[in-house]
């Protein structure tokens, strides 16, 4: 039977305290600030602002259990154990869980139970599945020495991440960093701290000791800050904007030198050659990518470069697809697109398509505020044509539902221009000319190439970017070795 959501919602309690060493709490300063629905900016709750004190008593207590060793020196069989009980009752809370991310950062409801949760879920499992799997390395070395290679847990690491995927954004790093022993101070987003902070209950009822599994919500300046400066935590892994992943660089090496793992902005050009066969099914995809959780996604296909003959046919196709992405209730079921996270970024994205506008880029669709009556945030599905590369709306990353679309001649001006960006996460390809497919995959910078559509994310493949979309790489067993000190032991025989 279909879950009704909008039925649970009075009987719904919101944690809104920080988590730290096992117990809820308030701030030590005792403020709290506003969390807001963009659905309707209805306030949800008052939520703890955690600063520089709450910072140093989670570190405290991160630092204690970790040199204690009942998680970072367990068997890696009784982590598997506990992180698997870890997502079963995330499983079992997960209508709870998928109705809190839609309240608080407005994504439809079907997206959340539908995608964020599950993908959650998937991911602890994943990882958890992986803690006894993954073997050490002894090195090809002198016959009368034996050289291990092992990993350490590093040691107390600290999660900021963002609003748009809220808890999958954190469960992916939750996961391998876990599984690895370390201990984990995790900051939500300003916006969207619900999930983050009601899953830390579940990881204690699942038996993970406390301060193993601590959440921190506040804001960047103060919490995410002080993370990052802080001379005892030894790791920041973090997802967010490219500007405050530079940030995070200049923490470190003005405090510990901690490590930095950046998932950070993208601006994937979605390359639409004519050979590439059935332009109908291709503008579909193309608009599914761009606008699934209204455009608010690193890896959106948002850079579409055609080839010029086709360009006119294949623009008209795209803007009839993406008509259907128009906003509406989140709460509905049958809701495709929702709200923007928060009135500050829908004035943001309505600044970017005034950008274009002024620039001499043509509107083939949308371009305005939508459902003002609600008085929650909402942007119609924007298209634009006639856009060069060197505009505003082609080289910064919108973050909203807005695509762009940039014609060009051969398969040189289409590689050209798609590197033309600071970015490098994701760059999706649409050929039938397998030679050229390969051809184009090795010349495009991205951490992820996509050929023949725009969807490739999966917890079995490793996810990150080049240039300024960030440094190491999450998802996959490669993401576990970030939160691991690679030891070499040397011992004569
Ligand atoms: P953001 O950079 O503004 O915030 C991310 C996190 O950093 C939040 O927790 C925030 O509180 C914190 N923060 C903000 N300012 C800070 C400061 N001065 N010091 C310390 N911490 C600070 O990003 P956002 O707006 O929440 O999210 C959108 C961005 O995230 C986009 O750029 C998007 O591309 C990126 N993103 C990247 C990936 C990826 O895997 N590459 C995935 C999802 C989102």
């Amino acid at each position: 039977m279909p879950v009704d959501y909008r039925a649970m919602i009075p009987s719904l309690s919101f944690r809104n305290q920080a988590f730290i060493n096992g117990k809820y709490v308030s701030a030590a300063s005792g403020r709290t600030f506003d969390c807001i629905s963009p659905i309707d900016g209805r306030v949800l709750t008052q939520v703890a602002e955690c600063d520089a004190e709450d910072v140093n008593r989670a570190v405290t207590a991160a630092r204690a259990v970790f040199e204690k060793g009942s998680w970072s020196a367990c068997h890696p069989g009784k982590r598997k154990k506990v992180m698997l009980k870890f997502a079963e009752l995330m499983a079992k809370h997960k209508d709870e869980l998928a109705l809190l991310e839609t309240l608080d950062m407005g994504k439809p409801i079907s997206t959340s139970a539908g995608g964020d949760i599950p993908g959650s879920i998937q991911a602890i499992q994943w990882y958890a599945e992986a803690a006894d799997k993954v073997y050490d390395e002894i090195a090809p070395y002198r016959p009368d020495s034996v050289s291990l290679i092992t990993r350490e847990p590093i040691g107390v690491v600290a999660a900021v991440v963002p609003w748009n995927y809220p808890l999958m954004m954190a469960s992916w790093k939750l996961g391998p960093a876990l599984a690895t022993g370390n201990s984990i101070i995790l900051k939500p987003a300003e916006q969207s701290p619900l999930t983050a902070i009601r899953i830390a209950e579940l990881a204690a009822e699942a038996g993970i000791p406390d301060g193993v599994l601590q959440v921190l919500p506040g804001f960047g300046e103060t919490a995410g800050q002080w993370l990052g400066r802080h001379m005892d935590v030894d790791m920041v892994a973090f997802t967010g904007s490219t500007e405050v992943g530079k940030y995070f660089l200049r923490y470190a090496g003005e405090s510990n030198m901690k490590h930095v793992s950046l998932e950070t902005g993208g601006k994937s050009p979605n390359i639409v050659f004519a050979d590439a066969g059935n332009l109908d099914h291709i503008a579909k995809t193309s608009a599914d990518g761009v606008f699934y959780n209204s455009g608010q996604s690193c890896n959106a296909p948002t850079r579409i470069l055609v080839e010029d003959r086709i360009k006119d046919e294949f623009v008209a196709l795209l803007t009839k697809h993406a008509k259907p992405w128009t906003p509406a209730d989140p709460l509905d079921p049958n809701t495709s697109m929702g709200a923007i996270v928060d009135t500050g970024q829908m004035n943001r994205v309505l600044g970017y398509i005034e950008a274009g506008r002024t620039e001499g880029a043509t509107v083939a669709l949308g371009g305005a505020q939508a459902r003002k009556d609600t008085g929650g945030a909402y942007i119609e599905p924007t298209v634009f044509t006639d856009v060069r590369n060197e505009m505003k709306i082609a080289q910064e990353e919108i973050f909203g539902p807005v695509a762009v679309a940039i014609a060009f001649k051969d398969e040189d001006e289409a590689v050209g221009i798609a590197n033309e960006s600071i970015y490098g996460l994701q760059a999706n390809l649409w050929t039938r000319d397998v030679s050229r497919a390969h051809r184009l995959s090795r010349r495009l910078k991205a951490g992820t190439v996509v050929v023949n559509n725009v969807w490739g994310s999966d917890i079995t493949n490793p996810f990150g970017g080049y240039k300024q979309s960030g440094i190491g790489r999450d998802k996959s067993l490669h993401a576990m070795d970030k939160y691991c000190q690679v030891k070499n032991t040397y011992i004569q025989l």
